[in-house]
């Protein structure tokens, strides 16, 4: 069910309203504008009902704060309610950014009329979001994603001032495999890779995405060198422990190669130079004989299996 937040300081008004939308969405409901404000941000959802005149904050105030702090995150889409069925307020919100404007005394037909046409503008809207950041092969994030959240989040470390690791995973002998079993069986191995690794990086400070073709690229922050590279040795071990037969010739199971490096970045660093040292770790991954990982810090430390 798709959730709906409320926001109303008359307790008759927006429990009326609730029960208008209750049958067919999951309703929560403020009384006041900072209740509101709080659970808009926690709460994720798919419309947010706003009364213009409350006492704390005028609905105007409030849809100010909520394009600030929610409407740009979660892009719930803000529907203004007001007695005032003047066109300056109505005017008014709508520069502002709300999609919508409800006036009381309310009809419940034409009310729960807008609410399904922007709830379902947002499904819409967020569906296309995620076809356009989840890889469609493997289900996890796609280059495009990694490309905006690799920036914020470099950035999110150097103001934090916290450890940030960027590692780089590549399928080992894969052009063999897709010679010798062929291209969709091929497709599935990238695909169970990729749900492997994702698995073991699900934490928010975690980042995966298929980097392209049979690679993939995990994003660490907070962490430290050491641990996030006995992390990647478990994540390799997973893959070679799903025991997907490669051609005998090369290798036994398919195997993932990662290099990595774990930075505390400054102001003025330059990820692309990271990323280089990564991608440089995974060669000597390669070079030094597949299935392993391979790790570097900013202290010059270095971690290598076998
Ligand atoms: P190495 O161990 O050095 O990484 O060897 P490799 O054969 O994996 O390296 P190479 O980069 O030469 O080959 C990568 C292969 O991955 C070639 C390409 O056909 C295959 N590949 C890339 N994307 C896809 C895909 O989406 N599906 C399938 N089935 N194969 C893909
Ligand atoms: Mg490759
Ligand atoms: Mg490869």
């Amino acid at each position: 069910m798709e959730k709906i937040l409320i926001i109303d300081d008359s307790v008759v008004q927006a429990n009326f309203l609730k029960t208008i939308l209750d049958s067919e969405y999951d309703v929560s409901v403020s009384n006041t504008a900072a209740d509101g404000l709080e659970k808009a941000k926690t709460g994720d959802f798919s419309l947010i009902l706003l009364d213009v005149i409350m006492p704390d904050m005028d609905g105007f105030a409030l849809l100010k704060r909520l394009q600030e702090e929610v409407v740009v995150q979660q892009r719930s889409p803000v529907i203004l309610i007001t007695s005032l069925n003047d066109i300056e307020n109505e005017e008014r919100g709508l520069t502002l950014g709300a999609v919508d404007y409800i006036t009381k005394p309310f009809h419940p037909v034409i009310v729960r009329a807008r609410v399904h046409t922007h709830v379902k503008l947002y499904q819409y809207r967020a569906q296309i979001e995620r076809q356009a950041t989840v890889d469609q092969l493997t289900g996890v994030f796609n280059r495009r994603r990694y490309d905006t959240v690799s920036v914020k989040r470099w950035q999110d470390s150097i103001r934090m001032g916290i450890p940030f690791s960027i590692c780089m995973f590549d399928i080992d002998k894969f052009k063999v495999y897709n010679d010798t079993f062929g291209h969709p069986a091929g497709d599935k191995v990238i695909s169970a890779v990729a749900n492997t690794a994702s698995a073991l990086l699900r934490r928010g400070t975690d980042f995966f995405a298929r980097y392209g073709g049979e690679e993939f690229v995990a994003l660490i922050m907070g962490s430290d060198a050491k641990s996030d590279y006995a992390h990647m040795q478990r994540v390799r071990q997973a893959v070679e422990e799903l025991h997907i037969p490669h051609n005998p010739e090369v290798s036994p199971w398919v195997t993932v190669s990662i290099g990595g490096i774990t930075v505390v970045p400054k102001v003025g660093d330059d990820y692309n130079t990271y990323l280089k040292l990564a991608d440089a770790m995974l060669y000597d991954a390669k070079r030094l004989g597949r299935n392993r990982v391979i790790w570097t810090s900013d202290k010059m430390e270095n971690w290598r299996e076998k």
